[in-house]
């Protein structure tokens, strides 16, 4: 059992877990392809999308009471210019420390206790959707990226946009974008109809099976896209998306690839066009506090906007923490799951 005095000066959050979602790098940790235990550990206690309820706070915490619903952040500081500013999620580091991937153990357990620096609160309505903060968070994170950027047009008017990737981050950043207006087409491998595609078509967006129509042919058909967003993590994807972008668009790259496949790529005719279209690409790693305090934002939009939508991405629970294999086969096996969660306890 953590402790509230592991944080000094009285800051420490006690946090029940009450559910924590799984995604392609907890596949990648249980496979040794990626991440790293906290030293002095030969393992590492994983998950990083969290959900919980505090149960009691420090003396001097005035953040939080108990009974508050809260998601924990992922990155922790190091000690980079960019750290010292509260924006861990664009260290300079070499190593970088993340709960539950990388040098600190995570969210796969009964309580953690945490600063309230890195623990952000989600109002009750949101309590059944709140394990998908996380993902949302790198959502937020991207697109903000891509609108930072554009500043350097002046004006920009993104009209049309295309996601990568109709998986958890896929469908959120369709969802995200949706809020914000602009024409979105998701595009996946698997033909339609599949959850996944009913999903975005309930947000209004279009799906698109690559096999059908390829981005390229997308990008002639439904573009130009001011804004591509990469989530898939298929590197070959990356070069045949920097293609397809519009002149002035913005390509924001978040699918990170385990392995170390060489692709072959149409070079000349890639450069030719980024430098004639004065195009970029940006890569978008994890989230500061900021983003989860926007995903919650966008998240209770969704609940008005889009009633029961985030609720049917939970599409596989696992329940209690004694089922971890059976959570990776999900993880690993089930190609219809959206997101596989583990119900840690029951809310009481
Ligand atoms: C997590 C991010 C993390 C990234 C790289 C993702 O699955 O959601 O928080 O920064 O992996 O480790
Ligand atoms: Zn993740």
């Amino acid at each position: 059992m953590p402790t509230l005095d592991q944080v000094p000066a009285g800051r420490g959050v006690l946090v029940k877990v009450l559910r924590v979602g799984v995604d392609g790098t907890d596949k990648e940790i249980n496979e040794g392809d990626y991440g790293a235990a906290p030293p002095g550990y030969d393992f590492l206690v994983t998950g990083h999308e969290s959900f919980g309820r505090v149960v009691s706070v420090g003396p001097a915490v005035h953040e939080f009471t108990p009974g508050d619903y809260v998601v924990a952040t992922v990155r922790r500081r190091g000690s980079s210019l960019y750290d010292q500013i509260g924006t861990y999620d664009m260290t300079t580091d070499a190593d970088y420390f993340e709960r539950g991937i990388n040098l600190r153990h995570g969210y796969l357990t009964e309580y953690y206790v945490d600063d309230p620096e890195y623990i952000v609160r989600v109002p009750a309505p949101l309590k059944e959707v709140g394990v998908l903060l996380e993902p949302m968070s790198i959502a937020q994170k991207g697109i903000e990226q891509a609108y930072e950027i554009q500043r350097r047009l002046k004006v920009w008017r993104p009209a049309r946009a295309a996601v990568v990737g109709a998986g958890t981050l896929g469908l959120l950043v369709s969802l995200a974008l949706r809020l914000r207006g602009l024409e979105v087409t998701t595009l996946a491998r698997t033909p339609a109809p599949t959850l996944n595609s009913q999903l975005v078509e309930a947000l209004g967006a279009r799906y698109l099976s690559t096999r059908d129509v390829p981005l390229l042919q997308a990008a002639e058909q439904h573009g130009p896209f001011d804004l591509i967003f990469e989530a898939t993590g298929a590197s070959s994807v990356v070069f045949e998306a920097m293609e397809a972008l519009g002149r002035n668009g913005v390509l924001v790259l978040t699918g990170i690839a385990g392995g170390n496949r060489a692709v072959e790529v149409p070079g000349d005719r890639i450069l030719t066009g980024f430098v004639l279209g004065n195009k970029v690409a940006v890569g978008s790693v994890n989230a500061n506090r900021v983003y989860f305090e926007r995903g919650v934002q966008d998240m209770a939009m969704a609940v008005l906007q889009y009633p029961g939508w985030l609720n049917k991405l939970l599409t596989h629970p696992v329940h209690g923490l004694d089922q971890f294999a059976e959570m990776i086969r999900l993880l690993v096996e089930e190609k219809s799951a959206i997101k596989v969660y583990v119900e840690v306890a029951q809310d009481n």
